[in-house]
Order: C-alpha cells, then sequence, then structure tokens
C-alpha cells in the first residue's frame, strides 16, 4: 500500500497556496480554489486558487507597470547578475525542498533527483548560465553600405512582458529555462503552472522574491488552462508567450499570438527514436533506452526516446535487457528512496495510455511485458506497468503518438538507409540517439536524422546547449544563445557622421 503523501508541512517546507501578483500573495478575486489530488495515492494534498480573467488581467498589469516604469528592464547588467546568481544560490541551498515539494505535486521520486537533469542542481544551473549572458547580450556593428559618412549598429533590448505556461512533468526545471533568460534579458513576466504541478513553482517564486527581483517582474497565476491559461495568453498587454507542453494547446497558443502577432517560443514534445546498430554496446544501449522511457518520470518526459530502432541481428539481445530495466521499476511514495519511478500525473493522462496500450495491442504490435494499470497495494493511484512492445511498424499509433506514459516501442531494422527512413517518418523531431561505435556511420546518422538533438550512444539535458525541435515539435530554443535571444528584439541605430563629430 502506497504510503499516505498528507504533507507534514513543516518537512515538506509547505507554505499556504497563494498566487504571487505585484509581489503580493494573493487568493482568487471570486475565491475560487482547485484542490490538488497526489497521483501516487489520489488523496486531497491542499488548495490553489483559480485565477480568472480579472486576476491574470491584475497580474499582467503589473507586470506591464514593472516593464515600462521599472527598475528591472533598466537595471545595470551588474545587478540583474547579482540577482540571478542569488537565485541560483538560493535554489542550491533549498534543493531538497524544492524536489519534495514537486514530489508533492506530480510524485517525481526524490531518488531521481540524483540525476543531474532532474536536480536542484540543473535549475540552479540554468539560472547560472543565463546569469553569464547578461553583459553578453549584445548588437553588432555593420559596416555602412552606402558611404562612409554614417554608422549603423545593432541593440537588443527585452521584448517586454512574457507569458508563459509550464506542465506538469518538470516544473523546477521547465520554470527555470523559461524565467531564466526572460529576466537575463529584462523581460517581466507572468507565469502560469499547470494546476497538476503548483507547490514547487510557488516556492520557486518566493526564492527568487528574497534573491531582490523587484515587485511585479514575476507574478504567478495559479489554475487550470481554462480559465486561467486562456486569459494568459489572450491578454492584449502580453508581448510574448512561451510554452511548454502539448501541440493541442501549442496551436491555441499561436492563434491567440495572430492577433497582435505577440513573439512566440514552443516546446511541444517529440517521438524521438533511439537507433540502435549491430555494432553497438547492445546492453547499455537497451538499459538506457528503457530506462529513459520507464524510470523517473514514467515516460512523462518530452525528450523520451520511445521508438527503439534496433538492428534485426541484435533485435533479442536488446529486448531480453529491456525486460529486465522493466523489471527494476519500484512505484510507491516518492519519499521512499527506494521507489525509482512515478505514476501518472492524473487518470485522463492514465486512459490515456491505457487506451494507446490497447490501441498497439489490437494493431498487432507484440506486448513483452506491462499493457495494465498496477494493481493491489497500487491501485489507487495512477501506476501504469512498465509496457515493452516489439513488431512495431512505424505506421502503428504507439509509434506515431506522443504516449506520455512506460512504454517502449521497438522497431527491427535492417539497414541505415531503412533506420534513417524510419527515424525522420514522424511528425516531431525533437531529440535521437544513435548506438553505434563506428563513429563515421555515427556522424552520418547525425547529419541524417532531422531532431533538435541528437545524442551519440547516450542522451543527456545540458543547461547551456541549445534544445528544441524540428517540424511539429515546436518553435525556437531553450538554452543558449539563442534562448535569451528570443526574449529580445533588435533595434537598428542609423548614426550619421556629423562635422563635429569628425
Ligand atoms: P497541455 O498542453 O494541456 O498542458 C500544458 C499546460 O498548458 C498546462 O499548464 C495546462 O494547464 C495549460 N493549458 C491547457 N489548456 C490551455 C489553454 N486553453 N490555454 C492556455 N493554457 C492551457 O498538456 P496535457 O496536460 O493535456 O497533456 C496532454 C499531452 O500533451 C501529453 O500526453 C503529452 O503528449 C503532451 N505534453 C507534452 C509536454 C512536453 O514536455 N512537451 C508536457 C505536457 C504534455 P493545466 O494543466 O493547468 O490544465
Amino acid at each position: 500500500m502506497v504510503a499516505s503523501i498528507k504533507p507534514n508541512r513543516d518537512e515538506v517546507g509547505l507554505t499556504d497556496g497563494l498566487m504571487l501578483i505585484d509581489g503580493k500573495r494573493i487568493a482568487a478575486l471570486a475565491g475560487q480554489t482547485w484542490s490538488h489530488s497526489h497521483p501516487a495515492t489520489g488523496e486531497e494534498v491542499a488548495s490553489f486558487p483559480v485565477a480568472g480573467a480579472q486576476d491574470v488581467d491584475l497580474a499582467v498589469r503589473a507586470a506591464r507597470r514593472a516593464f515600462d516604469a521599472g527598475p528591472w528592464p533598466q537595471a545595470r547588467a551588474r545587478e540583474r547578475i547579482r540577482v540571478l546568481r542569488k537565485i541560483a544560490d538560493l535554489i542550491r541551498e533549498h534543493g531538497d525542498e524544492l524536489l519534495k515539494l514537486q514530489a508533492l505535486d506530480n510524485s517525481v521520486p526524490l531518488s531521481f533527483g540524483s540525476v543531474y537533469a532532474t536536480s536542484s542542481a540543473f535549475v540552479a544551473d540554468v539560472f547560472d548560465h543565463h546569469a553569464g549572458w547578461v553583459d553578453k547580450l549584445a548588437g553588432e556593428t555593420l559596416p555602412p553600405y552606402q558611404g562612409g559618412d554614417h554608422m549603423v549598429f545593432t541593440l537588443r533590448e527585452p521584448v517586454g512582458v512574457v507569458g508563459a505556461v509550464i506542465p506538469w512533468n518538470a516544473p523546477l526545471l521547465l520554470f527555470a529555462q523559461k524565467v531564466a533568460p526572460a529576466l537575463a534579458a529584462g523581460c517581466t513576466i507572468v507565469l502560469k503552472p499547470s494546476e497538476y504541478a503548483t507547490f514547487a513553482v510557488l516556492r520557486l517564486a518566493a526564492l527568487i522574491e528574497e534573491a531582490g527581483l523587484p515587485a511585479g517582474a514575476l507574478n504567478i497565476v495559479t489554475g487550470p488552462g481554462d480559465p486561467t491559461g486562456d486569459a494568459l495568453i489572450n491578454h492584449p498587454m502580453v508581448d510574448k508567450l512561451s510554452f511548454t507542453g502539448s501541440r493541442a494547446v501549442g496551436r491555441r497558443i499561436v492563434a491567440a499570438s495572430a492577433d497582435r502577432f505577440k513573439r512566440v517560443s514552443l516546446e511541444l514534445g517529440g517521438k524521438s527514436p533511439a537507433l540502435v546498430f549491430a555494432d553497438a554496446d547492445v546492453s547499455t544501449a537497451a538499459a538506457i533506452t528503457m530506462g529513459t522511457v520507464t524510470l523517473g518520470l514514467s515516460g512523462q518526459v518530452c525528450l523520451a526516446q520511445t521508438r527503439a530502432l534496433v538492428h534485426r541481428e541484435v533485435h533479442d539481445e536488446f529486448l531480453a535487457m529491456a525486460e529486465m530495466i522493466s523489471g527494476m521499476v519500484s512505484y510507491g511514495n516518492p519519499f521512499d528512496p527506494a521507489v525509482t519511478s512515478s505514476p501518472l500525473i492524473n487518470t485522463r493522462q492514465m486512459d490515456r495510455v491505457l487506451g494507446l496500450i490497447a490501441e498497439g495491442q489490437a494493431a498487432g504490435a507484440r506486448l513483452v511485458c506491462g499493457g495494465s494499470r498496477s494493481e493491489g497495494d497500487l491501485a489507487a493511484g495512477n501506476f501504469v506497468a512498465p509496457t515493452l512492445f516489439t513488431d512495431v511498424s512505424n505506421d502503428m499509433s504507439i509509434a506515431r503518438e506522443e504516449i506520455f506514459g512506460p512504454v517502449l516501442s521497438v522497431i527491427p531494422f535492417t539497414d541505415e538507409d531503412e533506420a534513417i527512413r524510419i527515424a525522420n517518418d514522424t511528425e516531431y523531431g525533437l531529440a535521437a540517439t544513435v548506438w553505434t561505435n563506428d563513429i563515421k556511420r555515427a556522424f552520418r546518422m547525425t547529419k541524417a536524422i532531422r531532431a533538435g538533438t541528437v545524442g551519440i550512444n547516450g542522451y543527456q539535458l545540458e543547461p547551456h546547449a541549445a534544445f528544441g525541435g524540428y517540424g511539429q515539435s515546436g518553435l525556437g530554443r531553450e538554452g543558449g544563445r539563442g534562448a535569451i535571444e528570443s526574449y529580445t528584439e533588435v533595434k537598428t541605430v542609423l548614426l550619421p557622421f556629423t562635422d563635429e563629430m569628425m
């Protein structure tokens, strides 16, 4: 039986679930609240305000004032760097507390916090990385095109008020990937977390206040997509929308941007391939591929390599190891150090995953293990057993849809050309991994695969490297120069040389 997740407030640092608007902690004007049910037990953990259009309006106006009147957009580079580095320090100091709050949100086990990409250290590093950009965010000086009597140069200025919407699966990391570059560029922000992952975000916002960010520069509105998210993305005073989540909501974001041509960044997930060649370390490839799909977030991760394209010669070896890894998944209370993976976030997501598994079976894929909801002690939670399919054909829905659950589809291939064709036969293009000990093949594959990131014999997130997708995996990149520049506008300045200047 999964132990109660009812929080001991002091132990997990849980404070009231109030929103942050203009430096004040407030409830929704209409007094509406949302009760959060923990995905491992179904028990109610705490409640949060549901922001309506009026609350969102207050938050956006606060961000607008903080942008137009300052002081954050006008702050000297030294001051912005100081605040961003202080935020990183506070995240490191409160790292365990933040991970516990995240476990109350989405049940991602604390044991997973030792993996760098899901640790609070990574979240802190995202702020440190962007602090480093503040004094390097530069325009350029251009040679005069039509003669030598004037100077042409460009400035990078903050884009304005950012409306950010993030999902439940990695709230701390996704918060950082939007808030850190926006603040580094001098923008002000209104952020809506998922209604399924609010605790950790509210605490992180409190740490940012403590670091000295001026009131109104970061505002948090809580509540569901409708009405809260909808009011935010359609607000006329928002200059840029930054979103991570489903393609369906991504399309709404693009539609909401059209009226005023708001700037848009989207990270919309993937159906990423792992290409395993016969010359690879097949056991490691199988362990890591199955691990990223089933351990930690239970496949609720955009970059999970959910299609294993495996050379026919090593197919059985791959399958045996992947099945063994599925046996290492242990579900339960996320605070238990022996627990290695999580339930699905809600019953809707669980039903969706089970529905896709049923479609795979009906289409003729061979189920090797898993395939059903976990029963017994786990019956009250949204747990789905780690699931492995083989003999999958790339036109089946389990090979095309982003399942967002612990499901790996193995697709056998015969040669490089076939592997490339299958890898690129997807509407997405977020990530891929190539498993081979032939360096020339590794580079051939890297060039041929259409994806935002390609790992060779492994895959990891890096806070300073561009992350984002081709095709329907999104628009723009997070991390690196491209991310911070996407929170700026370029202004060209033309300066004629007058006699006095010569
Ligand atoms: P959504 O895209 O619905 O949720 C992401 C965020 O968008 C949440 O904060 C959500 O709010 C918000 N949102 C929902 N509707 C609106 C709206 N009309 N206007 C503004 N914001 C809105 O993802 P789902 O939770 O429905 O998950 C469905 C599928 O999406 C998954 O199975 C997966 O395939 C994909 N997904 C991909 C992610 C990624 O990392 N790329 C992350 C999450 C999902 P709230 O949750 O509070 O309703």
